[in-house]
């Protein structure tokens, strides 16, 4: 089935269509860049057309004709996932839901809205309706969409309250549209859910999302200097179990990465403290002063309600998460990152082993996220870049620690998860998404189902560069 990509754009030259080659390019394209190993595979990738539908019957009628002729399509909420999710492989259509973003309603504790809304629009109608907040959003809040997190996304901002996307509660219903001749219109909750969250849209198009909500809260945001890194790692653990004080971050800086990254943050911390960065409810503060002034050497360099900084540093969640990995690759190009789950109970201990076997060639960037009750750390650690050997042989090492690695240098479900076959989203996939165009190349069971991870997978439908 050979893609006949001219009759299905001209099928579709009533809709909404780029017609820059230069917007054609951009939309083709997310964070992958953040890899050096992506970089080198994916920097010529580009879609032959990009569609912007407005409704879900436009999101049918791109489906339908596409499968028609055999046209790959690839969802685009805002593209900036890091992992490739949203790079066209094979070409054919992208598919950019940016105008789709209306909420539709607003209840209490709950939002349902179109897919393509902004993080921070959604924020912000929910806030302005009915003093409401999303629970949790990617610290990419002010540029990336609701439907990108959830078909793209893992957890962030909130996750150390509210967990991660993946933890039963924190998505209510999902609607979704397949890639059949004719599509069909589904609704999902409870137990299907996963079949195509977190699927990168490879087996469905979510057209409507419904998500909790929380109250809203000015939160004061602050930043905390340490001298040493355990005890940093130890207070915000600390702090996050802590059953009174409610919390939207808890994130801890191996040193210097505060002091030779943040550029704002830098007249405020020596080269060697470490830093823990917060988000805190303004009816905790007094609770949080009393746990702060409980331990030793902890000093509170920021705080957002009461700063006598004369630069400003800005939202303090858009140093953390992934927004680290940034602002060090913004002073030192050479730095790349790991996704780490360091598990409770082990959690302390194997970042100690980690750190005593790598630092400063990887650098400890810990993010507080709750599991089953209980604070752990998702380590986004920054990672001096010398070569892709290297790099896997850090992989490795971390692997035979025990400590789970998501490797963000890898474009597929599988190797940028849990290195092992989701069997609900390939069996939904046979059945929603039977010639396989819905964003091929990213689920490695769909493709060959003997993969054996022990290297990296080369999409062979990946076009070859010009
Ligand atoms: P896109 O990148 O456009 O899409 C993501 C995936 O979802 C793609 O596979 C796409 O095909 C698919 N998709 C999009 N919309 C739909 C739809 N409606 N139906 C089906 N599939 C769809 N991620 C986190 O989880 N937490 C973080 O804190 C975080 N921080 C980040 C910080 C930086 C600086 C950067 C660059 C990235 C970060 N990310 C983080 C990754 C990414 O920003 C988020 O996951 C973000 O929410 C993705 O949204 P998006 O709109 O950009 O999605």
């Amino acid at each position: 089935m050979k893609p006949n990509v001219a009759a299905a754009k001209a099928a579709l030259s009533h809709l909404d269509i780029e017609k820059s080659p230069s917007a054609i390019r951009a939309k083709s394209r997310d964070f992958f860049w953040y890899s050096p190993v992506l970089k080198a595979r994916l920097d010529h990738v580009e879609a032959d057309f990009v569609v912007a539908p407005r409704d879900e019957a436009e999101v049918i009628e791109v489906l339908a004709t596409c499968y028609a002729h055999d046209v790959p399509v690839t969802t685009r909420g805002a593209g900036t996932g890091n992992y490739g999710q949203a790079m066209p492989l094979a070409g054919g259509c992208v598919m950019h839901l940016q105008n789709m973003n209306r909420v539709r309603d607003v209840q209490p504790g709950r939002v349902i809205c179109e897919p393509g809304i902004l993080l921070k629009d959604l924020d912000a109608h929910c806030r302005a309706h009915s003093g409401q907040e999303i629970r949790m959003f990617s610290s990419t809040w002010a540029t990336a969409t609701i439907g990108g997190f959830v078909a793209g996304g893992s957890g962030g901002v909130g996750s150390c309250t509210w967990g991660s996307l993946r933890d039963l509660g924190n998505i209510i219903r999902l609607r979704v549209v397949t890639m059949e001749e004719t599509p069909r219109v589904l609704e999902f909750r409870g137990e299907e859910l996963a079949r195509v969250s977190h699927a990168y849209g490879t087996n469905g198009i979510i057209t409507e999302i419904e998500m909790p909500l929380a109250p809203a809260y000015d939160w004061v945001e602050l930043f905390v200097a340490f001298d040493d890194f355990a005890p940093a790692m130890d207070y915000a653990e600390g702090l996050g179990n802590e059953d009174g004080i409610l919390l939207k971050l808890a994130t801890v800086f191996e040193a210097p990465i505060a002091h030779d990254y943040f550029q704002r943050v830098r007249p405020h911390v020596a080269e060697g403290q470490s830093l823990v960065a917060l988000m805190v409810a303004p009816q905790s503060m007094d609770g949080l002063l009393t746990f702060t002034a409980r331990t030793p050497g902890a000093r509170i360099v920021y705080r957002s309600d009461a700063s006598d900084w004369e630069k400003a540093p800005g939202r303090i969640f858009e140093y953390t998460w992934n927004h680290t990995t940034l602002r060090a690759l913004k002073v030192d190009p050479s730095i790349t990152y790991l996704q780490v789950r360091y598990g409770f109970p082990d959690h302390k201990a194997l970042v100690e082993r980690i750190r005593a076997q790598f630092s400063p060639e990887v650098l400890q960037h810990l993010e507080v996220l709750r599991e089953n009750g209980k604070a752990m750390f998702a380590g986004l650690s920054l990672v001096k870049f010398t070569t892709e050997d290297r790099l896997d042989e850090i992989v490795r090492a971390h692997e035979d620690a025990g400590a789970m690695i998501f490797n963000p240098h890898r474009y597929t479900l599988e190797e940028g998860g849990r290195q092992s076959v989701d069997d609900r989203q390939l069996a939904f996939k046979r059945e929603a998404d039977p010639k396989g165009l819905l964003n091929p190349g990213k689920m490695i069971a769909w493709d060959d189902p003997d993969w054996s991870y022990e290297r990296m997978y080369a999409y062979p439908g990946l076009r070859a560069a010009e």
